[in-house]
């Protein structure tokens, strides 16, 4: 369960969030849809405490974690650009999270093995992100994300860099994985059909603020705004 209480950050004179609220139950997953600059980005790094904000709350799991260093927050990450390690095997790259907790070595070893016959890529463990797809690549980046059992995950972009067929694939993909491992995540898009196609509730965001809130289907019928009418088409 995570919550957003009335956020506020300003960059300058331009407000990134303007008193943004929504919260989310255990095991959803959210689309934060918008278009560029509308303030996606700042939310997911209030959530994760790479960024504070300057006034309001942030809950995860109940707990008021203002104050809580982003190491400290148990949330995995999935990045446009997957983030792998170039230097280091796949093997390697899902166990960074672990060997920073001290696992040992076979808890580890059983980790990354289950963790790669869930993205579907057993055996690829010897292999280099260079020697990988686009879509492999972001299998293994959410194999690693997962590795520590963060209590959410966070998705910015996650197919933005995949070529449409293999994105395809993928979005349903991410929606199987995410059902079956029951975890609270958020992912972040500008792509309307990939937020109704993936999403449990979608939150849209223009200039800021939240526009609206909602499953994809109330969404779709129902838009509360002009700019939600016209975004959602
Ligand atoms: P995009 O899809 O382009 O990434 P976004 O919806 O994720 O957009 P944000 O990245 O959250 O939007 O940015 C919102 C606004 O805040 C933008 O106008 C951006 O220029 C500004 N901004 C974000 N981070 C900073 C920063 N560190 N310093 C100054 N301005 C920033």
């Amino acid at each position: 369960y995570v919550e957003l209480k009335n956020i506020n950050k300003s960059f300058g004179d331009y407000k990134a969030s303007d008193n943004v609220s929504f919260s989310i139950e255990k095991g959803k997953l959210i689309g934060l849809l918008g278009p560029s600059g509308s303030g996606k980005t700042t939310i997911l790094r209030i959530l994760a405490g790479l960024e504070k904000q300057d006034s309001g709350d942030v809950y995860i799991n109940g707990e008021l974690v203002n104050n809580q260093p982003s190491s400290k927050r148990e949330i995995g990450f999935v990045f446009q650009n997957y983030g792998l390690f170039p230097y280091m095997t796949v093997y390697d790259n899902i166990a960074y999270g672990l060997k920073v907790q001290k696992k040992n070595k076979d808890f580890i070893k059983t980790r990354v093995t289950e963790l790669l016959n869930l993205v579907g890529l057993p055996g690829l463990d010897g292999r280099y992100p260079s020697q990988l797809s686009g879509g492999q690549k972001q299998r293994i980046a959410f194999a690693r994300a997962l590795a520590p059992n963060p209590q959410l995950l966070l998705l910015d972009e996650p197919f933005a860099a995949i070529d449409a067929k293999v994105r395809q694939e993928l979005r349903s993909w991410l929606r199987e994985m995410i059902s079956k491992i029951g975890i609270t995540s958020i992912f972040v898009t500008h792509d309307q059909e990939e937020a109704i196609e993936v999403a449990d509730e979608i939150v849209i965001t223009n200039l800021g603020r939240i526009e609206q809130m909602g499953s994809p289907v109330e969404i779709y019928k129902n838009p509360q705004t002009a700019f939600v009418a016209r975004f959602i088409g």
